[in-house]
Order: structure tokens, then sequence, then C-alpha cells
């Protein structure tokens, strides 16, 4: 590492706000500007973003954290993008103008488009060549949908004048100044057409939603010279000079971030929900429980593969305890119920408020609270809620041990939960991993960072990124095995009990 005083500025666009993160030599911040942007939401479950105002506020990011830190483009040795996955916007490449909202990853305006291919069977051929299922959150859908829906899109589109991207395909194209029309593996492989096992735009799934091939982008590694931000000449001239070197979708981003390099290394988000991704190499594992499969990263000429899985439920349950319950004000609050030796008091809670996601796939599970007795407290509830995340998360990762073969001997830790030391100790508790919580936990943003700064060679190897990975806290197992199974058995017989009530 030969660039002390370089750095390299990070976008970071995600579904509720757009922030620019520039980090040091070090893996420091030293900068980060923020900003929400509006969600439209035209019909119940539809929701949108204006494409346009993401951009300018994506600038202007740029131009707060640049003051913030106090530099000049010479300084920055490259952009790396990170983004919201799979949410989809048309343009003209003409006049560059957007031709519908960006239609975002949860929307379900494309369900009856989806269902129609279900209904015909091809679940299991999409499954093979994606590692997918047919669902509206992933862009193919939502490209017909605005074809079917916009006047004269699919025309236009025919004749070769409208482009498709994802975010970050979208900010490339802006900052390039429409030059460069482009998206990394991660991003295709999020769209149900990008075929993860030949890395190219699949023919025959393009037509079952009838896609012009002319309007995708060209896929590349996702650290990779991807063009020059000429864009940002305003803020300062010399950003036309300045590479954008990675495009990575935020999950994979994560799993970079948080040095998740190696076969078997896993990534757990406890946020709202809780997202988990496991780097399964070079090889595309598919799962018969539910788990995605998907890019993880292209780099050095290399392709790395990934299992997805997630829990609905995570930090959102001790929302509900601090909103619907009122049992406390701020969320962190609820550490102050930890007490004593069994702080949950043998009390398990099931938070299947909107049914159980990975292994189970049961949407019409309810919620439920089991073992209270006259002596049960509102903390021992506060800390099941707390547990509860833990054994949802163990949940997945069981299934992605027994998929992929793989030993998970390291898990980074992040998200809005995960400072929570009782939380991430009773993970450690749950496996057989070492946990590692990461100094930063913008551990998105870290990832594009990384992947850039590999590819402008401000670091050589991930090794010395390995040491340069500023680790705030590493949880290992405090509980023997047969406590431990005991634990296990009361929740899986807790969650059995909780779907056999919906039977009912
Ligand atoms: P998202 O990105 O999904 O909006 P965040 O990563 O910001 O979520 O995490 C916020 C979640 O973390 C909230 O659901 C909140 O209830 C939960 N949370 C925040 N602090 C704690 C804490 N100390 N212990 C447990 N959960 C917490």
């Amino acid at each position: 590492m030969k660039n002390v005083n370089k750095y390299i500025l990070t976008i970071d666009q995600g579904t509720t706000s757009t922030r620019t993160i520039i980090f040091d030599s070090k893996t420091s911040i030293v900068a980060k500007s923020q900003m929400e942007f509006t969600q439209i939401c035209p019909k119940n479950g539809w929701v949108e973003h204006n494409p346009e105002e993401i951009w300018e506020l994506t600038v202007q990011t740029i131009k707060n954290a640049m003051n913030m830190a106090n530099l000049k483009a010479t300084n920055i040795m490259a952009i790396g993008i990170t983004n919201q996955r799979e949410t989809t916007i048309l343009w003209n490449k003409n006049t560059g103008k957007v031709v519908y909202n960006a239609i975002v990853w949860q929307s379900r305006q494309s369900q009856a488009i989806c269902d129609d291919l279900i209904k015909k069977g091809l679940n299991e051929k999409f499954h093979k060549k994606t590692g997918l299922i047919i669902n509206p959150y992933f862009s193919a859908s939502k490209i017909k949908w605005i074809f079917d829906n916009v006047k004269n899109v699919k025309e236009e589109a025919d004749k070769g004048n409208i482009l498709f991207g994802t975010i970050d395909t979208y900010l490339l194209w802006k900052l390039t100044k429409g030059e460069i029309h482009a998206t990394d593996y991660s991003n295709a492989s999020r769209t149900l057409v990008y075929n993860i096992i030949e890395l190219k735009w699949d023919e025959e799934l393009l037509n079952y939603f009838d896609i012009p091939k002319q309007i995708l982008p060209k896929v590349y590694p996702s650290g990779h010279i991807f063009g020059f931000a000429k864009a940002l000449t305003s803020i300062d001239k010399h950003f036309e000079k300045i590479p954008i070197a990675s495009l990575i979708g935020d999950q994979q981003a994560a799993l970079f971030g948080q040095c998740c390099f190696d076969e078997g290394s896993t990534k757990s988000t406890y946020g709202t929900g809780c997202f988990i991704l496991m780097n399964t190499n070079d090889k595309i594992i598919y799962s018969d429980k539910g788990l995605l499969t998907t890019i993880a990263w292209g780099l050095n000429g290399k392709v790395k593969y990934a299992l997805e899985g997630s829990v609905f439920v995570s930090g959102s349950a001790i929302q509900w305890l601090r909103d619907g319950m009122e049992l406390f004000k701020e969320s962190s609050d609820c550490e102050k119920s930890i007490r004593g030796k069994n702080p949950s008091g043998g009390i398990y809670f099931v938070p299947a408020f909107v049914g159980l996601g990975t292994p189970y796939w049961d949407n019409d599970a309810r919620g439920a609270i089991f073992g209270i007795t006259r002596a049960t407290t509102k903390d021992h509830i506060t800390v099941a809620a707390i547990e509860a995340s833990p054994y949802q998360a163990r949940d997945v990762m069981e299934v992605m041990i027994a998929e992929s073969g793989f030993p998970i001997n390291y898990l980074g830790v992040d998200g809005g939960a995960s400072v929570n030391n009782y939380m991430m100790q009773f993970q450690a508790n749950l496996l057989d991993a070492k946990i590692v919580r990461p100094t930063c936990l913008e551990t998105t943003a870290l990832g594009a960072m990384y992947l850039a700064a590999l590819t402008v060679g401000f670091y050589e190897s991930e090794e010395e990124i390995k040491r340069f990975h500023q680790v705030e806290k590493i949880f290992m197992r405090q509980l023997d095995d047969k406590k431990r199974q005991e634990l296990i058995k009361g929740w899986k017989i807790a969650v059995d009990a909780t779907l056999e009530f919906k039977n009912k």
C-alpha cells in the first residue's frame, strides 16, 4: 500500500437513501453525506423511485462529502458504486429521459406476469439458469410491465432507442455522460434473464419476457475500470480523470466488505430483516429449501458465487415491542432487559408476523410466544425477541451448511441490530463460527471501496485488505454443546407449534 494521501469515494445507493462515503487508505471513513429521497407508492404493494431525483441527490452527496473532507478530485483515486439490487429503470438513450419511474425491488406490480410463467411450469428452468425463482422482485418482469403499460416504449426499444439498467448502470451512464452502458456480474445475476453458468444474457429467458437484447448493458467483472466521472466536472474539473472502478449489488458488496473472500465464509446483516450470504467460491450450488444462488462478484478473471437466504423479521421484532407494545422508547433500550443468568426466562418468541421464510416457507404462519408463567416479565419477552434473530439466522445457516457442504467458520456481522452484544454472543453460542463485528458497520460501502481499491492498485491483494480490515469485536461460543442442542431443540418445537397452530 503506497497511497497514503489518496482516498476512495463510494456511492451507496440504497432503498431509502443515497450516501457518499469517502475512505482513506486505512479504510477509515473521512466523510459521509446521506440524503433520503421520495418513496412513491401509487398503489398498494407498488413502490417506485424517481431516478432523476436519485441522480441529483447522488451528485449532491458527492459534493457535500468532498467539502466535508476538504478534498480535491486529485486526492480521489477511484469511485466505487454499490446499489439497491433489482430496481429497474428504462430510459431513452438519445434524450436521457426515463420512460417511467424506477420500479423498486419490493414492488409487486408485475406479479401477474410472473404468475403466468409459473403456471406454464417454467420455474425449474429459470432456477437452473439464473439461480433465482420466478418472482416480481427480479428485474425482468418489471421491464415487461413497463413495455405492457407505457405507450411506445416497446416500439422504441425494438428500434434500439431504449436502454435498461439497474441503479448501478443508470448512475454509471449518468456519471460517464451517456458514454458507458454497463453493469457487473452481481447486478446482472439479479435480473432473472442472466445465465449464471454461461455468464451471458440468456436468449431463451429474454424471449419469455419479450425483452430485446439491445436494451441490455454489457456485463463486466465487479472490479473493473468502467469509465470516468465526466459528469462531476462541475464539482471539480479533475473528476473527468477519476475512474469508476467497481459496481456491485448491496448484499454482495457487504459480503466483500466483510472480507468473506473464502469458501464457506458468511455474512449476516441484522436490520429490519436479516440477510445472510455464504461465499461458495466457484461452485454453483442449487438449493431445494428456498435459498437463492447468485453471483457474488467477478474479479481478476474469476467469478465467485454465493448462496443467499433471508429472515423476514429481525430488528422489526424489537420495533414491534417498542411501537406496538410500547415496552420502551428506543430500540437500544431493549438491552436494559438483559439481566441475570437466564434473561429470557425460558421463553421462546417466534416472530412470524408475515409468515416464515427459509427453510419453513409458510406465508400464513403468525407469531407466537411460548412458555409463559406467572413469573414472566416484559424483560423475558424482550430478551426472547432478541434471541429470535440468532435462532432464525441459524436456521438459514443450517440449510446453507447442509446444501453447500461447507462449514461456517467465519461469520461477519453488521446491520443496526448487530450492535447488540448479547444478540451476537447468543448467535455465537448457537454456531461453531468465529463471529466478527467490524469497526466500520458500513460494510456495503466498504465492499465497493475494497473492490475499487483492488482494481486501481490502491491495495494489492485480498490478503492486504484483510490486514487493514478493522475488527471491533469477536464473539466465540461460550456454551457447551449439550445446552446448545437443548436451546435449538426448544426453538424447533416452538416453530413447529407455530406452524401447527396456523392449521387449526
Ligand atoms: P434497515 O437498514 O433494515 O432499515 P438497520 O440496519 O438500520 O435497518 O437496523 C435497524 C433495526 O435494528 C431496527 O429494526 C431496530 O429495531 C434494530 N435495533 C437497533 N438497535 C438495536 C439494539 N440495540 N438491539 C436490537 N435491535 C436493535
